[in-house]
């Protein structure tokens, strides 16, 4: 989508830090990251929102999850554990209107969330 900072960073556009990629997901480093292992798990199509997922997109919300734990354990976060997080709209703090999850780990979090 024009105009769609995820977007163009899946397509090359801005650069980015990637750490993983596949036909359904691009998965990158946090720009301002809140921990030592903060990454976000991307479709490469654009949705907006979680609230605009349906049916169809099961097997990519699938992807997203099992990406961030295999992330997770690349990052030697796996054992002491992280985070997997959808902000979504306007209270759960959603700033980039592009569905995407944080991999978030490497410290205790506690109550934290991201944004
Ligand atoms: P959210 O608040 O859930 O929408 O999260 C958006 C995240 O995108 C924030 O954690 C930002 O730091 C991150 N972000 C924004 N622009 C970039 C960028 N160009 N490269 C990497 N991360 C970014
Ligand atoms: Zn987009």
């Amino acid at each position: 989508m024009d105009n769609c900072i995820f977007c163009k960073i899946i397509n090359g556009e801005i650069p980015s830090k990637v750490a993983y990629e596949d036909e359904f997901v691009f998965a990158f480093h946090d720009i301002n990251p809140i921990a030592p292992v903060h990454i976000l798990i991307v479709p490469r199509t654009h949705i907006s929102t979680l609230n605009d997922t349906g049916p169809e997109q099961k097997a990519l919300l699938g992807q997203m999850a099992l990406v961030c734990k295999n992330l997770a354990r690349q990052y030697n976060v796996d054992e002491k554990g992280y985070r997997f997080v959808i902000n979504c709209g306007e209270d759960g703090g959603q700033e980039v209107q592009h569905l995407h999850a944080h991999l978030i780990g490497g410290r205790p979090l506690g109550d934290i969330a991201t944004g």
